[in-house]
């Protein structure tokens, strides 16, 4: 009994809010049912009875109705009408079913070619832009908008300014002028006669009729002491119902054979059809908290806006449903990985403090902190997804280590994998170095059982000078008990990797170095407990699958030099918990950069010498031809090279290196540069990431307009490593180039890898950001990289959401969830 009351009651309700809906109707939708308009009408209402919001046809009425008073005519009658065939459908006596409130809207997933009134040349063309369905259409939005919004009378017009009039068509003459035809029509309105002609042959005269109401919209001229419009866009005078003129007028992108009146009328059929009735993915409560526009309204207003304002709005609930797909589909990612039990990992105090004692210097403020970071990542038992930007030279090697000593420490393997073998090796041979002394407890009590450990040190003593004599040993031998590195690279011989792979499996090497083929499927890890990754963007979902498979879920860290700004890291790296190395070693002074044309290398080329009679070295980075090292830039790096050292340096050593090389050539080459057998090395692009020679105080970027501005950065970073004061040239003769006289500037005046990776943001976009595209970077229609707050509120609903409903299977997220797959499934397709 109670509950039936409950019900009526709640019907009472719903028949006032029909009732009252009917009596806007019936006044012509002009918002004046209510004392202060329909919006606020429904917010109280809403408030008053927030039981009823449970009924999923009031969500629907309140949807349709979002924004009412704020939208045009046109648009409050099609909404209306909308909201009450659903309240009427509600009280139906049989509920039609299925229940099909509203004419035969076609879904939208419809295919363009298939409808009525739209021709096959017109679908092609759609086709040629990516626009294959209704849905497509939807989002195939403005690019701009032409604003003819300000309506006039004929004598207010103002020469040189661009308005719109409504007139009456008073004559019409064909003309052929010197060869040119076309129309002229007089025009007026009570205050005044206009002419307004097409120079697009006679066929316009036959739209025109005399007595005709049109409207025109374009730039007033005088012509022979008469205003006129050459060229004006128009249409018939349908009030509320205008495309073409009289109102922000979108300009959508066109491709060929699509004229600009055809997309915007096949656009305008579409979205009137489709959008009132569009079902908005989003619950109504996120859309309240975060103050977007339903979906059907922010679509229809973004094609044909009411008022710039609502031009804002449209483009701030599209872009958030941007980063909001963007957000899940990385934190769902994050849940994956961590989703699985990881291995804690202690912290051990004795471990570190033997750690820094072997560390030559103390480390910053911002390694520790860092550091701190990791540790409280590694004692949970979810595996970490960390990663840790520091920008060249800010000593993230040694943070990685002193993480990889606290999992040796625990029992556990490390791994630490390198984008090039230059960079394996070089890590390996630091690493070795420095852990080598860094002993893990229990060890020397030879429980291992290492051979060696038996030997007493007298016999241990004479095996190192064999070794020595054989040369075997350039790198000191790790005491009993101290840290096993191991190199694990594709350039092994078969037999050192069996070796290799061996050792690693049986646990007889505790950290292990390496390229790509650390994740290969033939390595096995007795038990890996923290991978790092060194320098790599590309390091995606199936590497860190790959990683997983390698049996302990181990813990994860990323490290990059790349200063991605927060906002891209947030969508590119969402998945991953950030760490900042935002502070340089001490004693390092800032790098001199230079931007000189080609007539000025020779001066450069003496500051080289003086720097190297110094006792200095120096690199020369050869322009890129092509995007990957290709023969073209090898060619070119074998060309300065002997040019350097017949023509401008025939008393120097300058050595070369080039990505066409074998590892052992490269690493042979980088060996004896830093054991300063050249005193100037010509690269490609190789020396790019991490290399570290600290006796280079000089890098000359030939041709540096071809690189990005991170890219840049990263070649400077390759000098200032030491306490010599360091110097980078950049060579450009592109000072005609607004974006390259922007970005070499840039260069010259900061060293903030994160500030230049700002501007290179923004004057080239994300896709190029990173030189070539990669998998995952967002393709981005409407939202806005800039735009943090948004990208912030998005991040913040995703999290809320996925707290809620972990894998989205609650009944209001079951069209979040399709979205979403339809959303990245469309992300893969593109980087393919
Ligand atoms: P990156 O962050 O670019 O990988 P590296 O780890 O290669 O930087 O470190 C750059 C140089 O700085 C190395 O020669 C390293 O030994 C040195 N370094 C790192 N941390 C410190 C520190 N706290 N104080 C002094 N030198 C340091
Ligand atoms: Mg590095």
């Amino acid at each position: 009994m109670f509950f039936v009351l409950m019900v009526m009651q709640a019907n009472q309700h719903i028949i006032e809010l029909g009732k009252t809906l009917a009596a806007e109707e019936k006044a012509g939708c002009d918002d004046t049912a209510t004392d202060h308009g329909i919006s606020i009408f429904l917010r109280e209402w809403q408030a008053q009875h927030p039981q009823a919001l449970h009924e999923p046809v009031v969500q629907g009425v309140l949807d349709a109705l979002d924004g009412y008073s704020e939208l045009s005519h046109a648009e409050r009658e099609a909404r209306l009408s909308v909201a009450l065939d659903r309240l009427r459908n509600l009280f139906r006596k049989q509920p039609k079913a299925p229940a099909e409130p509203v004419g035969a809207v076609p879904p939208i997933d419809t295919l363009l070619k298939t409808l009525q009134g739209i021709g096959p040349s017109t679908a092609r063309s759609f086709a040629k832009l990516g626009v294959h369905t209704l849905e497509d259409l939807l989002y195939h939005v403005p690019h701009r908008y032409d604003d003819f919004s300000k309506r006039k009378q004929i004598c207010d017009l103002v020469v040189g300014e661009t308005d719109t009039v409504i007139v009456t068509v008073d004559a019409i003459k064909s003309f052929n002028a010197k060869g040119r035809q076309g129309v002229e029509i007089t025009v007026g309105d009570d205050t005044g006669v206009l002419k307004a002609s097409w120079f697009r042959g006679t066929w316009m005269a036959k739209q025109f009729r005399e007595g005709m109401r049109i409207v025109l919209s374009g730039k007033v001229s005088m012509f022979r002491e008469m205003k006129s419009m050459s060229n004006p866009q128009w249409e018939p005078f349908v009030e509320d119902d205008l495309v073409h003129t009289g109102r922000l007028v979108p300009v959508h992108p066109l491709t060929k054979g699509l004229q600009d009146r055809n997309a915007r009328q096949v656009i305008k059929r579409v979205v009137d059809a489709v959008t009132p009735t569009l079902s908005d993915p989003l619950p109504i409560e996120l859309r309240e908290r975060a103050g977007l526009l339903p979906l059907g309204v922010a679509i229809s207003q973004i094609h044909f806006p009411d008022s710039w304002a609502m031009v804002q709005r449209a483009r701030q609930r599209l872009g958030f449903d941007e980063f909001l797909y963007i957000q899940l589909g990385v934190l769902q990612r994050k849940r994956l990985y961590q989703g699985v039990q990881g291995q804690p990992i202690a912290f051990n105090q004795a471990i570190h403090d033997a750690y820094l004692s072997s560390l030559p210097f103390a480390l910053t403020n911002a390694q520790t902190r860092t550091f701190n970071e990791i540790c409280r990542d590694l004692e949970r038992p979810v595996p970490m997804t960390r990663l840790v930007q520091g920008d060249v030279g800010s000593g993230k090697t040694a943070v990685a280590a002193a993480a990889l000593v606290q999992a040796v420490a625990a029992g556990f393997q490390g791994a630490m994998m390198a984008p090039t073998e230059i960079l394996a090796e070089q890590h390996y041979r630091g690493l070795k170095k420095l852990l080598a002394n860094v002993k893990i407890p229990g060890r020397e009590t030879n429980s291992n059982g290492d051979w060696r450990d038996e030997l007493d040190q007298e016999k241990r003593n004479r095996l190192a000078q064999i070794k020595q004599l054989l040369m075997l040993a350039d790198e000191p031998e790790p005491e009993p008990g101290g840290i096993r590195v191991a190199l694990l690279t594709g350039s092994l011989k078969a037999r050192q990797r069996r070796e290799a792979l061996k050792l690693i499996a049986d646990g007889e090497v505790d950290i292990i170095i390496g390229t790509h083929a650390l994740i290969q499927a033939n390595v096995d890890y007795q038990a890996l407990g923290l991978a790092v990754v060194d320098e790599q963007h590309r390091f995606g979902v199936e590497q860190r699958e790959a990683l997983k498979r390698k049996g302990f879920n181990p813990h994860l860290l990323v490290m990059t030099a790349t200063p991605i700004p927060r906002s891209l890291a947030l969508t590119i790296y969402g998945d991953l918990d950030v760490s900042v190395i935002d502070e340089r070693p001490p004693g390092r002074q800032p790098i001199r950069t230079k931007w000189i044309s080609s007539g000025e290398r020779s001066k450069a080329y003496k500051h080289m010498r003086k720097e190297i009679a110094a006792g200095r070295q120096a690199f020369v980075i050869c322009p890129l031809v092509e995007e990957s090292e290709k023969l073209e830039d090898v060619k070119s790096a074998i060309v300065e090279q002997e040019h350097l050292q017949h023509e401008i340096f025939p008393d120097l050593k300058v050595g070369l290196i080039h990505g066409r090389m074998t590892s052992s050539e490269k690493d042979t080459i980088m060996a004896q540069f830093r054991d300063r057998e050249f005193d100037i090395l010509v690269a490609t692009a190789v020396v790019e990431v991490g290399i570290d020679i600290p006796n280079a105080t000089t890098i000359m970027i030939e041709g540096a307009e071809r690189f990005g501005l991170a890219q840049l950065h990263q070649f400077r970073g390759r000098v200032g490593r030491g306490s010599h004061q360091s110097f980078c040239v950049l060579v450009s003769d592109k000072e005609d180039n607004d974006v390259t006289v922007a970005r070499l500037s840039s260069m010259e005046e900061s060293e903030d890898g994160f500030r230049l990776a700002e501007i290179d943001l923004e004057l080239r976009g994300p896709g190029e950001f990173f030189g070539i595209r990669q998998s995952g970077t967002p393709d981005l229609k409407v939202a806005q990289l800039t735009d943090t707050r948004l990208l912030h509120a998005a991040r913040i609903e995703a999290e809320r959401i996925l707290k809620l409903d972990p894998e989205l299977e609650l009944p209001e997220h079951a069209k979040v969830r399709e979205k979403l797959q339809a959303f990245w499934a469309g992300m893969e397709t593109q980087s393919n």
